[in-house]
């Protein structure tokens, strides 16, 4: 099979690949549906996140189980899936008390943009779809909801987004507008989306902002404080992980408040004594998607919510150099892959 590496900055290729096979007993091999490009991978598309040689991409992904090893029991070959970018035993401590992208049997998936892939731990990270086999309509919002959906949800819920909340999204990327879905389907009463791109102003506001900030930085906080009539708001959503984005996310909370970050940080650090003054909690992380999966999955299928929409561009796999491109130039909000 044919599937994308990434041999440096820039440089995506699809190339011939070892056909993924059952390793170990707990594994499952799983037939794509649809994949599709990440914004962490374009960190090291960028050239700003080094890799160590030709580095295969790719972790979000739904599809049909093809085969499984002798120890799976919760999904059979046919069966229609959605795993997390993390794997997870889903029965550790860590597991337990929902952080499973920190399981102990943890591993990050990294071959996704491809047409099958091997899929570790297969019973504790897979959910299969309830009643069978989806139809295909849904399987970019059920593909959302295995990284990017899932991301912002955690965001939402670290940031104790609830009904009433007054919230504030700092990123316009995939995860920062479905931050702002969530915190919508969480019963946020005020959401702020700051962007200064208009597509991504229209789909913020389609998935539940009220309010729109262009400025950043300090003029951006200046600017939810207007809006939060000086007090600061709620919770708020750091979905880019910059050191600036990151600043800003603690000065436009109040006092007491939540803010959580989910962008990979590049550069960030924190200062003790500014953040002491500050009263906010931080809590963040690699999102543990497995969690909310069968929430985020039931809503899909119920047609409650349509995280689909942020792909914005639609590709067959072969041409997931043009998928990076797009987003690396930010002409596409997130590139959905088809094998
Ligand atoms: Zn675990």
């Amino acid at each position: 099979m044919k599937g994308t590496v990434l041999y440096g900055p820039g440089d995506v290729r699809f190339e011939e690949r070892p056909e993924p096979k059952i390793a170990l007993p707990t594994d499952a091999v799983i037939r794509m549906a649809v994949t599709c490009v990440c914004g962490s991978d374009l960190w090291p598309y960028r050239g700003l996140q080094p890799i160590n040689g030709p580095t295969p991409m790719g972790h979000e992904y739904c599809g049909f189980v093809e085969e499984v090893g002798s120890a799976v029991k919760s999904v059979k070959p046919g069966d229609f899936v959605v795993g997390s970018f993390a794997t997870s035993d889903n029965t550790c401590p860590h597991c337990q008390y929902g952080y499973q992208s920190s399981c102990v049997g943890r591993e990050f998936m990294s071959t996704a943009q491809a047409p099958y892939l091997r899929v570790p731990l297969a019973d504790g990270t897979l959910v299969k779809t309830p009643d069978g086999v989806p139809s295909d309509d849904l399987f970019p919002s059920l593909l959302a909801t295995s990284d990017v959906l899932g991301t912002g949800w955690f965001a939402a819920d670290a940031a104790n987004v609830k009904p009433g909340s007054t919230v504030v999204v700092v990123g316009d990327g995939a995860v920062g507008l479905l931050g702002v879905l969530s915190a919508k389907q969480m019963g946020a009463e005020r959401i702020v989306a700051m962007s200064r791109h208009e597509a991504r102003q229209n789909l913020a506001r389609e998935f539940g902002a009220t309010d729109i900030v262009t400025e950043r930085g300090a003029e951006g906080v200046t600017r939810i404080k207007e809006i939060t009539k000086g007090i600061g708001a709620d919770s708020v959503l750091e979905c880019v992980g910059t050191s600036e984005s990151m600043a800003q996310a603690i000065e436009a909370t109040r006092p007491g408040g939540f803010v959580s970050y989910v962008g990979v940080p590049h550069g960030v650090e924190l200062k003790g004594e500014d953040l002491f003054g500050t009263h906010v909690h931080l809590h963040g992380g690699p999102a543990p998607v497995r969690r909310f999966l069968p929430e985020l999955i039931s809503l899909v299928m119920n047609k409650k919510i349509n995280p689909g929409r942020v792909f914005d561009l639609v590709l067959p796999l072969e041409q997931v150099a043009d998928g990076y491109r797009a987003m690396d130039e930010r002409r596409a909000i997130k590139a959905l892959l088809r094998p």
